[in-house]
């Protein structure tokens, strides 16, 4: 740890929470946390930190934490011991082997966890079990970017780092509320328009961001293909477009330039509702920037068509040339949670390995197999709902959950609840005895991210560094530890036995990491990838001279818009938006049980006074929400957020039952849940 001469002795880490990555230094006393601090020398929060990362560290010593490993006996689980646990899960996945062969076992790894725990667990389920199914939660949130963003320009990340994005004269932030969400990032934003940068707000929701927005779109949910669309017919009808940009370093133009003739501003606000005069005001601004940015979020993503979505928001950068150029920076999704960028780095995804190499290019399996000494199978593995659907038909004998409560936080968990229930051997790691440990055969408590040892890399691609500030309580182990323990159980190895040494595997068979160890991390604080080479920094460009595809070039999408999976109709006449809050964190099971929950209790349901009145709902009562789904309880919340004909709740309180309204619907690329659109109807209670 690190110390600073006027604040007591800390341990220097990494926020656990958000995406954002503040740098944070931990105070503790008698082995407890007893203050967070935001660093002053941080990054990227630069002496900030948000209500999440500065106050919620109470769950450590919630008497809920798991302490023990738990074994479901006669339909009870019961305290074991490891050496009992582990051996039942061993025994489990040889069974599990023997009756459906390596395919019939699934991981889901976890972007709460570290970058080393990840690249150990997708290396257990390649090498030790023999499959590719292994997945992260990007898939729920951001696996429309990685598609989007790797179809468009190569890569699945972020095209700048943010000190670039801070300095643009423009910034369109789409689907997403920062200030709740990302606050410090928000803050930032904020910074720069308070300068004089411009603002366009792209939002079905009045966020936070929006009362400082040069003009606020207001799309309606499941519209954004349009919306884009419309801003890149303005851009080429007014000749706001980079033309040599486009002749030497892009592709696609003629097709989208055809495409776009359908997309007129009348049209588009006749499918959006956004007045077509904000259109093209909006369109206007972007395209006459000096240095314009793309910032977005979830909003973007969580749609039947969210990849497409996130290449037509491309192709403005595109058409702009404002995307690995020094005239605008690029395209840039905020990410979720702390490391679901390093979640798909370290290669916990069903196609592609450490590096985004994919499971199907001999080449890229052959750079792994000479680091690993094994064969790496050729076969793309199982997508998480996939993983769900096999396990029903009984085709998946055997899953590890590591981290994430999937049975309260992915859709239709009815039907993920009977998922767990007819697989033989579910495996659960976890901090709490969550609705998915609930259901598990086998619950491995496991260390927080104030307990453990490793890096996280945050939104803009930066690997820094995660220091324990306290022990894990009772026999609770950190997941790097656990899939040690559980591949030994096995009578395997995986070798690198430390954090350190499997961060630096990973950089002998991923390029784009070499450069990058914990030695030089404890040095230099924070390293964006790709960094090549020990000696020399990391790009914050994500592009130059040339694009990461086959042809070096950017590719300009023509995929035209397609209505959302879900309509509202005369039963169910709202459409429900679901997303963050800014005191609570994802399913809130930390953040709950922190200092937090004084500052949030409730589920709120936000609706409009109008649609209060017709549905005589009263401010701070309590309102059942129904959808064809399912229902939830919430409490209602009146006011002029969210429009008229939307309702908006968080995904914070897992028990007021909101992801059993949310469809089955999913991007068709890959298969991310289509949680911004729910038709839903609102009864006073
Ligand atoms: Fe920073 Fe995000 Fe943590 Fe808040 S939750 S302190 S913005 S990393």
């Amino acid at each position: 740890g690190t110390t600073s001469a006027h604040r007591p002795p800390a341990t220097r880490t990494t926020c656990g929470y958000c995406g954002v990555g503040c740098t944070l230094d931990v105070v503790t006393a008698g082995g407890e946390v007893t203050a967070v601090l935001p660093a002053r020398d941080g990054p990227v929060n630069q002496g900030h930190a948000c209500v999440k990362g500065r106050f919620t560290h109470g769950f450590l010593t919630s008497p809920e934490r798991l302490t023990r490993p738990l074994l479901r006996r006669g339909g009870r689980l019961e305290p074991v011991g490891w050496e009992e646990a582990l051996g039942h899960v061993a025994r489990g996945l040889r069974a599990a082997l023997a009756d459906g062969g390596p395919d019939a076992v699934a991981a889901i790894s976890s972007a709460r966890a570290t970058n080393e725990e990840n690249y150990l667990v997708q290396k257990f389920m390649r090498t030790v079990i023999g499959t590719n199914n292994v997945d992260n939660c990007s898939r729920l949130c951001h696996s429309p970017s990685a598609a989007g963003l790797t179809a468009s320009f190569g890569l699945s990340g972020g095209t700048d780092g943010f000190d670039d994005v801070e300095r643009s004269d423009c910034l369109l932030v789409v689907g997403a509320n920062p200030v709740e969400a990302h606050p410090v990032v928000g803050a930032r934003l904020l910074r720069s328009v308070l300068r004089g940068a411009g603002l366009v707000v792209a939002d079905p929701r009045a966020v936070g961001l929006a009362e400082h927005a040069d003009v606020h779109l207001r799309p309606r949910p499941g519209t954004n293909v349009a919306l884009f669309h419309g801003l890149a017919h303005v851009l080429l009808a007014e000749g706001l477009t980079d033309e040599e940009f486009l002749r030497e370093r892009a592709t696609g133009l003629d097709r989208l330039t055809e495409l776009l003739a359908d997309y007129p501003p009348d049209r588009v606000a006749d499918i959006t509702g956004v007045p077509a005069a904000d259109l093209v005001t909006a369109a206007r601004l972007y395209g006459e920037a000096e240095c314009p940015a793309i910032v977005y979020g979830l909003g973007v993503t969580e749609h039947l068509h969210g990849t497409d979505g996130v290449r037509s928001l491309a192709n403005l950068a595109i058409l702009r040339g404002a995307v690995g150029t020094g005239r605008g920076y690029g395209v840039n999704p905020l990410r979720g949670q702390n490391n679901v960028q390093g979640a798909s780095d370290m290669g916990a995804l069903p196609d592609l390995l450490p590096g985004y190499g994919r499971v199907v290019d001999p080449t890229a399996r052959a750079r792994a197999e000479a680091v690993w000494g094994v064969p790496v199978p050729g076969r793309p593995g199982l997508r998480i709902p996939e993983m769900f659907a096999a396990a029903r038909t009984g085709e998946l004998r055997a899953l590890w959950v590591i981290g994430e409560d999937v049975c309260a936080t992915d859709p239709d968990a009815n039907e993920v609840a009977a998922a767990l229930d007819a697989c033989p051997l579910v495996v659960c790691s976890e901090l709490f005895l969550s609705e998915t440990a609930r259901r598990a055969d086998v619950v491995l408590p496991v260390a927080s991210w104030l307990e453990k040892d490793g890096t996280f890399v945050n939104f803009d691609r930066r690997f820094q560094r995660v220091r324990p500030a306290v022990p894990p309580p009772g026999e609770a182990r950190s997941d790097f530890d656990v899939v040690h323990a559980v591949a030994s159980a096995m009578g395997a190895g995986l070798g690198c036995p430390t954090p350190a040494a499997a961060l630096a595997e990973c950089g002998r068979l991923a390029p784009a990491f070499a450069g990058v160890s914990h030695d030089r991390l404890d040095r230099e604080g924070a390293v964006p990838w790709p960094c090549r080479d020990p000696g020399r920094p990391g790009e914050t460009k994500l592009y130059r001279d040339r694009f990461a595809t086959a042809d070096g070039r950017a590719h300009l999408s023509a995929a035209p818009y397609l209505p959302p999976g879900e309509h509202p109709d005369d039963d169910y006449p709202l459409i429900l938006v679901t997303g963050r809050r800014w005191a609570h964190y994802n399913s809130g099971s930390m953040t709950r049980r922190g200092a937090n929950i004084v500052l949030d209790p409730v589920d709120l349901l936000d609706l409009h006074p109008d649609d209060a009145h017709r549905y005589a709902v009263r401010d701070g009562e309590p309102v059942t929400l129904e959808s064809r789904h399912g229902r939830a309880r919430l409490v209602a919340r009146i006011g002029e957020q969210t429009a008229s004909g939307q309702v908006f709740c968080s995904f914070h309180f897992p028990a007021s039952g909101v992801n059993r309204l949310t469809s089955g619907h999913a991007d068709t690329v890959t298969s991310c849940p289509e949680y911004k659109v729910t038709a839903v109807r609102v009864i006073a209670s």
